[in-house]
């Protein structure tokens, strides 16, 4: 097994009207190449901040993030766009994060352009790779010309996944990604998921309020109170009766 990420001593200090906020006080930890992390704990306790100063989507404080080795925090804008790649997020509400003018195909096109995965005038070769990514989540070819509003939340979820596959990344930082949807198609996308890591060996932070989301689909589990790890063991063992 070899070591993806290693976070150390990670915080993410906010300013607010009332004071210097401690979102992520001091967290550290590592994960392997194509293992889950879980990260649990109550609402507001840090999670999505944490997630997101790994990514530097929040500029973290202070603290050190090691993708494959290299401190993340020391590269320039031009360098780290060029890992963004690497390190994608799925949101919780992809209608969020989904332009609404955009099909499902021009979504995934869009992803493949931004990064120079494709030229613009290779329709076929977009086309051929759109398809193949929607077959992969499981969206129907007959859905490629559709708009997200015309979809349900779980095939909406699908595209936001869709949409980090074609970038073809090492480690997805999961945030709540099946919080919005009916329980019924939770698990749905809970396996698609699980069977995705299974095939192309991605690494997953996974963030949920719901510890029973992450049970079954954890290696280890980080537990965060008030901005602070509070516990981190295998998630076999936070379960085992004492
Ligand atoms: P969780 O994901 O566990 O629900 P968050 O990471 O969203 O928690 O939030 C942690 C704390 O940081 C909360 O108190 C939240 O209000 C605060 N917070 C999050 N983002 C910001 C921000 N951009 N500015 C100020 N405070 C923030
Ligand atoms: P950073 O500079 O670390 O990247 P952001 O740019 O993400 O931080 O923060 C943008 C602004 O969003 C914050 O300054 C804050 O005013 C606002 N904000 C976002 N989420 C929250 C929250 N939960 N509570 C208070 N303010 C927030």
């Amino acid at each position: 097994k070899t070591e993806l990420l290693r976070v150390e001593h990670l915080k993410k200090y906010f300013n607010t009207p009332f004071g210097v906020l401690h979102a992520v006080d001091d967290v550290s930890f590592t994960v392997m190449k194509g293992e889950t992390l879980g990260i649990v704990g109550e609402s507001g306790c840090g999670k999505s901040t944490l997630g997101r100063a790994i990514l530097r989507l929040h500029e973290p404080t202070s603290g050190k993030v090691l993708f494959e080795g290299e401190d993340i925090l020391a590269y320039d804008k031009k360098k780290m766009k060029a890992m963004r790649r690497d390190m994608q997020i799925i949101f919780q509400d992809p209608f969020a994060s989904l332009n609404p003018r955009m099909t499902v195909s021009e979504t995934i096109y869009e992803a493949l352009l931004i990064q120079k995965l494709y030229s613009p005038r290779d329709k076929e070769g977009l086309r051929k790779r759109a398809l193949e990514l929607m077959d992969m989540v499981g969206l129907a070819p007959r859905l490629v010309n559709t708009y997200p509003h015309e979809l349900d939340g779980g095939r909406r979820q699908r595209i936001g996944i869709a949409r980090v596959l074609a970038l073809d990344p090492k480690m997805i930082v999961c945030d709540e990604p099946v919080s919005a949807l009916d329980v019924s198609i939770q698990a749905q996308i809970l396996n698609l998921m699980q069977d995705l890591q299974d095939r192309m060996g991605f690494t997953y932070l996974f963030i949920t309020h719901d510890l029973s989301v992450v049970k079954h689909l954890s290696d280890d589990i980080l537990v965060m109170y008030l901005g602070q790890m509070v516990e981190k063991a295998p998630a076999g063992k936070l379960f085992e009766k004492p």
